[in-house]
């Protein structure tokens, strides 16, 4: 089943009218992984970002249906709700608010948008058992403050924690490599990987070619100038290994 389906998408950024994207295609299914590379600059997070509905940026042509609805006439709220997951490049500090505190209440808004009773403290524990384990996330960091003091790699485990527990369709993950060492990368890799199920697919954003060696992505794409110029399987990464991206745009 397809379950985002962008079409020719154009935005632009909404102050300066500047042209980011200039006409997108890209089709996921359900159970892949789609990697995009690209140089920086290229619109890598402005596509992320206009997925989610950012209001730094104007649509100005194509389409993007999610799970068969018109995903451009939501709003960023409606959008996760229906599914939608994009991690944050510098994840926000939440002072006073605990950890499970705050994964609870996100996960009893979004059961309560899709019909379904809220869970008790004790269901929402129990709910929360496997996740955690899934993520090898140590339990005392339900009871810190969101990400406060986390390190880098810890708030990036917390947010797919965060995934984990509103259950997405699509993860947007946006270089959830980035300033992690190997091994905290080899963590969070296989946090993603536990996650993912034959129903939900992930997007995943790098500049480098590393993560790709934790999570194998299904489809890689190459974006260069606000549009996708190439797709491959993982031969595509190795092949920027060997030429980098200027071999590939000559190809
Ligand atoms: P990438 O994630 O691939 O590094 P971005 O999507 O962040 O690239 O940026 C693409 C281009 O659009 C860059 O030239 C960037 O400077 C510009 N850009 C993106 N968002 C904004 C914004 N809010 N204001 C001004 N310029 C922006
Ligand atoms: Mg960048
Ligand atoms: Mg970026």
């Amino acid at each position: 089943t397809v379950l985002l389906e962008v079409k020719d998408l154009k935005a632009v950024i909404a102050e300066s009218k500047q042209m980011v994207l200039r006409g997108i295609n890209l089709t996921i299914r359900e159970g892949e992984v789609h990697a995009i590379m690209g140089k920086n600059g290229s619109g890598k997070s402005t596509f992320s970002k206009v997925l989610v509905g950012h209001p730094d940026y104007e649509v100005v042509g194509g389409s993007v249906e999610f799970k068969g609805q018109n995903l451009l006439d939501m709003d960023p709220e409606e959008r996760s709700h229906g599914g939608l997951f994009m991690s944050f490049q510098s994840p926000v500090e939440i002072p006073g608010v605990s950890n499970i505190d705050f994964l609870q209440m996100a996960c009893n808004a979004r059961r309560k948008k899709r019909g379904l009773p809220e869970f008790s403290p004790i269901e929402f524990f129990g709910f929360l058992q496997p996740k955690l384990s899934a993520v090898n996330m140590d339990p005392k960091f339900l009871n810190r403050n969101v990400n406060e003091g986390f390190s880098g790699g810890e708030k990036k485990r917390n947010e797919i924690l965060q995934l984990a527990v509103l259950e997405a369709d699509l993860a947007i993950l946006d270089e959830i490599d980035s300033g992690l060492d190997v091994d905290a990368l080899q963590d969070v890799a296989k946090a993603v990987n536990a996650l993912l199920t034959p129903s939900n697919s992930i997007l995943m954003i790098t500049h480098y070619r590393r993560l790709l060696d934790y999570i194998s992505p299904t489809y890689i794409h190459i974006m260069e100038d606000g549009k996708i110029v190439k797709t491959g399987d993982v031969s595509l990464a190795e092949q920027l290994e060997r030429e980098g991206y200027r071999g590939i745009s000559a190809a």
